[in-house]
């Protein structure tokens, strides 16, 4: 049994324990409904986490790759099996529609299943050397315990593309969800439980970044961390982090621009900009803040696009037909209020949206504002809103257009809408991003490819695909005298 007291409790080698408090799930579509009350460990419960894991890593770095293959496949599979029932979950505790929710269950499932795989297939090289009677093997090794701190945005898809390949290459786990959304996390450390995982290989504890993610920050027993969420907060960890010698992965924030041509066709333009910039109420690291529009196609652009998000149906997560459902959280709803006030201040225009929605049940609903208006140098430009806010930028040519997408301190995805091969080639060599993509929105992506930016947005290793290996395993080169 391990739900306890009416309380969802932390996991710590191997045993469910009660936090030192207790914190409810509150469901952003209604504040009514709560999701549950988890646990919020204090600094003590971190330590033992961190301790167990610690104690867990010389087994589990030695174990054979068929016992990770087979724990982490039956993880996927439980997932797969029951992607409707955590995609309600997870679309109750952050408010995405089910559709949405539903998908990105089914994608944590693929990723497990994935890296089960990838847990076969650790390569290494042999070469020969270049003084006689020498043979050298280049190795892939675990790191040892790995910290993982996620945001709420992608509450199973970002804790599975972390936990995923650490245990397949043999590292050890303690993960601190995002405080507003742990239910997705929580049911992921069930599923390794249930799945056999030896005590102390993963360890889940939730509440405060102040708390548990500064105590898993400094501790000397953490060699990595792979950190998503701010940019502020990615940064301070980084120079914690660095401090105590640890490898640290920090996938931070976007100003991402999708670019669109006189020659798009427009409703493939239009449907690109929708999607990309507000689906999930545009609080994904990838969406398109900046629609960076040349002349000939701005006007039609903007009024085809104004006319859709007008149309789009806003509403309760989990309520059929709901096509965007509220902000996370009330701090989150302000921020993207704020931010369409400070456009309306810097002489952007408001086409449509961004004022606050009444809907039956109370949450943090807004409609979707697109601002017309904007030059690159403005704050809307500049800053990540994550909400549901687009601003527009109308440029001359391609030329001014490139330049003025790559004017950012960010660099994660960045996206073109064209029918000409030339100008779809040019951007994909010259986008200063990690990610670039061509008449398809600028958030979406596999789980079989690396996943990551430039600049501002991302420091460290790639995640996901291959790539992954990277950052959850050290090299070892061994030379040896040949008999
Ligand atoms: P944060 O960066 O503050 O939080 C991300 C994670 O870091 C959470 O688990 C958080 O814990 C934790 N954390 C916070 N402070 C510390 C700390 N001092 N040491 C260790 N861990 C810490 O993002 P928020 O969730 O607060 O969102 C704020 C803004 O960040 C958003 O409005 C958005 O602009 C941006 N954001 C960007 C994301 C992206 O993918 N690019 C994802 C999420 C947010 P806790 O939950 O307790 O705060």
């Amino acid at each position: 049994m391990s739900i306890i007291d009416n309380q969802y409790p932390n996991y710590i080698n191997g045993d469910w324990v009660l936090g030192a408090k207790a914190q409810p799930n509150v469901n952003p579509s209604d504040v009514a409904d709560v999701v549950g009350l988890y646990s919020q460990a204090d600094v003590a419960q971190t330590e033992a986490a961190i301790d167990a894991a610690y104690d867990a890593f010389p087994a589990w770095s030695t174990s054979t790759i068929q016992r990770r293959f087979d724990i982490l496949d039956a993880v996927g599979s439980a997932i797969l099996a029951r992607k409707d029932e955590f995609g309600r979950l997870l679309s109750r505790e952050e408010g995405k529609p089910l559709a949405e929710g539903i998908g990105e269950a089914a994608r944590a499932g693929y990723i497990f299943k994935f890296f089960a795989g990838e847990a076969l297939r650790i390569e290494g090289q042999h070469l020969g050397s270049v003084r006689p009677g020498v043979d050298i093997d280049v190795t892939r090794e675990p790191l040892g315990v790995i910290g993982m701190i996620t945001p709420w945005n992608f509450p199973i898809a970002i804790p599975a593309w972390k936990i995923a390949p650490a245990l397949a290459f043999g590292n050890c786990v303690v993960l601190k969800p995002a405080d507003i959304v742990p239910g997705c996390a929580w049911e992921i450390a069930k599923l390794l439980h249930e799945a056999g995982l030896p005590k102390g290989v993963f360890n889940l504890v939730m509440g405060r970044g102040s708390v548990v993610g500064e105590t898993i920050v400094n501790s000397p027993k953490v060699t990595a961390i792979s950190f998503t969420g701010s940019v502020a907060t990615g940064r301070s960890i980084g120079a914690k982090s660095f401090a105590t010698g640890k490898k640290v992965q920090l996938e931070m924030g976007g100003k991402n621009p999708l670019v669109v041509l006189d020659d798009a066709a427009l409703p493939v333009a239009v449907d690109v900009a929708l999607n990309g910039s507000f689906f999930s109420t545009g609080q994904r690291c990838t969406a398109s803040s900046r629609l960076i529009v040349t002349e000939g196609i701005h006007d039609k652009f903007v009024e085809a696009l104004a006319e859709k998000l007008q149309a789009l149906k806003i509403d309760h997560a989990l309520k059929a037909g709901t096509e965007m459902g509220p902000a996370a959280s009330e701090a989150q709803l302000e921020q993207d209020l704020n931010y369409v006030e400070i456009a309306r201040q810097e002489g952007g225009k408001v086409v449509c949206g961004g004022e606050r929605l009444n809907r039956d049940t109370e949450g943090f609903y807004l409609s979707p504002a697109l601002i017309t208006e904007t030059a690159p140098a403005m704050r809307i430009n500049r800053e990540e809103v994550f909400g549901p806010v687009a601003s527009v930028v109308r440029v001359k040519t391609y030329e001014e257009a490139l330049a003025v997408a790559n004017d950012t301190e960010f660099g994660l995805s960045s996206g073109i809408c064209t029918s000409s091969l030339k100008y779809a080639t040019h951007f994909k060599r010259h986008a200063q991003a990690g990610m670039v993509m061509i008449n398809l929105p600028t958030a979406g992506v596999d789980y079989h490819v690396p996943f990551g930016g430039r600049k501002g947005s991302s420091y460290g290793p790639r995640e996901q695909g291959r790539y992954a290996a990277e950052f959850y395993t050290t090299v070892k080169t061994t030379y040896q005298a040949a008999p």
